[in-house]
């Protein structure tokens, strides 16, 4: 966006960025010596802080401040969240005005002047809100600078198309919209918007960077197959999701091996990221440490998956995460990266990929749905948590909590008719609890043949 005026707050965030990227470009070429100390440190130091800083800590830890990580209890979004206000260190933070924030449709991009707030989906009943000052969220952002290729492109002002979540407070939204920041060419369009509608404004822009979700990505390749998208991209992003082994293969056989993949949660920011030599992706070990458990949350080691991870993050201070339990199954690399990078490799992160739903159109032919559109409708209702399942007999919508099921379908048809699909049957059905698969995930969006 050349021309376009920075506020003076956009100035000094993108100087503290700038100023940490060096430290960044140094770490990838650390020893693993090096990495494990400065891990031993950094926890310490955030420990400590957090022990003098958070009542809830200092309880939760009791008779375990001088143990080990491991030892420590297993901090859930639940928990998390009723403990809120007792698990901030500043005063400012308090759940409901935080709340209170994040409904406002007219809110300033900061809480209190000096937070970013990010919101993760209500799928499994509970919203978990992520809060980052402006510091952590400067050193989010240089790491992301420094290790993704297409992030770090901007700084070389290629051309740049994204495709992301409508929602506001989706971390992907967070990170377009501080990555917009510099200037560069630059393309925004919406996961939510007709693919025709993306397609055709690919082709005017052509970029040479894409960031994307997976099943985006998914669905822009057969089109460039079916020869109605013709671009050529040097790097695709994918974000949120998880690429998964398939949407990779397709990519990779229109454009060549250029995806990378990235794997962020709400909570914590960016987890790891796919270097240069696609064998897997790095773990931001510096920024987070990341234990791979089994359900009874013993460790899971390198080459097997587990079943949930527990994330530390050591640059947060404002809502520190000592083993945050994430509902992702990963597996760790056995072999290091032939890059030379500290960094372990996670070279699968299964659950993640959500389906795209095919339907027939209104205008002939098949349209396809990506998964944000049911986010885009279920997550701004006063449901608790969702699933949408595609069969044989149509589509069926489960629903926990006290919403108007009339409500519901209409706002689906709605969404869904503006995609261009012909819906048959759809039935919105009341549960008490979201379904969950035999390895106690909870998938969004089903289709069952
Ligand atoms: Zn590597």
């Amino acid at each position: 966006m050349p021309g376009v005026a920075l506020a003076v707050d956009d100035i000094g965030f993108l100087t503290r960025t700038l100023a940490q990227v060096p430290r960044f470009r140094r770490r990838e070429r650390w020893s693993r010596l090096q990495l494990a100390a400065y891990q031993a440190c950094a926890l310490r130091r955030l420990r400590a802080f957090a022990y003098a800083r958070s009542p809830f800590y200092r309880e939760f830890h009791r008779g375990l401040l001088g143990a080990p990580l491991a030892e420590l209890p297993v901090l859930t979004k639940r928990t998390m969240m009723e403990r809120f206000d007792d698990l901030v260190t500043d005063p400012e933070l308090r759940l409901r005005e935080v709340q209170a924030h994040v409904a406002d449709e007219g809110r300033d991009p900061l809480f209190a002047g000096r937070f970013r707030v990010a919101i993760t989906g209500g799928t499994s009943g509970q919203h978990g809100v992520a809060v980052y000052s402006e510091g952590e969220w400067a050193r989010l952002t240089a790491a992301s600078l420094v290790r993704s290729p297409v992030h770090g492109s901007l700084l070389r002002r290629h051309r740049t198309a994204d495709i992301t979540s409508p929602n506001p407070l989706h971390m992907s939204t967070l990170g377009i919209e501080t990555l917009r920041l510099w200037p560069a060419p630059e393309l925004h369009l919406l996961a939510t918007q007709p693919l025709g509608e993306i397609v055709a404004a690919l082709n005017a822009f052509l970029p040479e960077m894409l960031i994307l979700f997976a099943a985006t990505g998914r669905m822009l390749a057969e089109e460039q197959l079916a020869g109605r998208l013709a671009i050529a991209p040097r790097a695709v992003l994918s974000v949120a999701e998880g690429l998964g082994e398939e949407a990779r293969r397709r990519m990779e056989q229109v454009w060549g091996p250029v995806t990378f993949d990235a794997y962020s949660a709400t909570e914590c920011g960016g987890i790891a990221t796919e270097c240069e030599r696609h064998h897997g992706m790095h773990v931001w070990e510096d920024l987070v440490i990341v234990e791979n458990v089994d359900r009874r949350y013993q460790p899971v080691p390198a080459g097997q998956v587990g079943d949930r991870i527990l994330v530390t993050a050591l640059f947060k201070r404002a809502q520190p995460l000592i083993r945050y339990e994430l509902d992702d199954s990963v597996r760790f690399a056995t072999e290091p990266c032939p890059c030379g990078r500290p960094f372990q490799l996670i070279d699968a992160v299964e659950g993640r990929q959500q389906e795209v739903l095919a339907f027939p159109g209104r205008g002939g032919g098949i349209v396809r749905v990506h998964p944000v559109v049911f986010h885009a409708v279920l997550d701004a209702l006063p449901v608790g948590g969702w699933q949408v399942v595609q069969d044989s007999g149509g589509l069926h919508v489960l629903v926990t909590g006290d919403v108007d099921d009339d409500r519901v379908r209409a706002a689906l048809l709605d969404a869904l008719r503006a995609q261009g699909a012909a819906i048959a049957c759809l039935e919105v059905r009341r549960c008490a609890a979201i379904p969950q698969t035999a390895t106690g995930k909870t998938p969004v969006v089903v289709h069952r043949a």
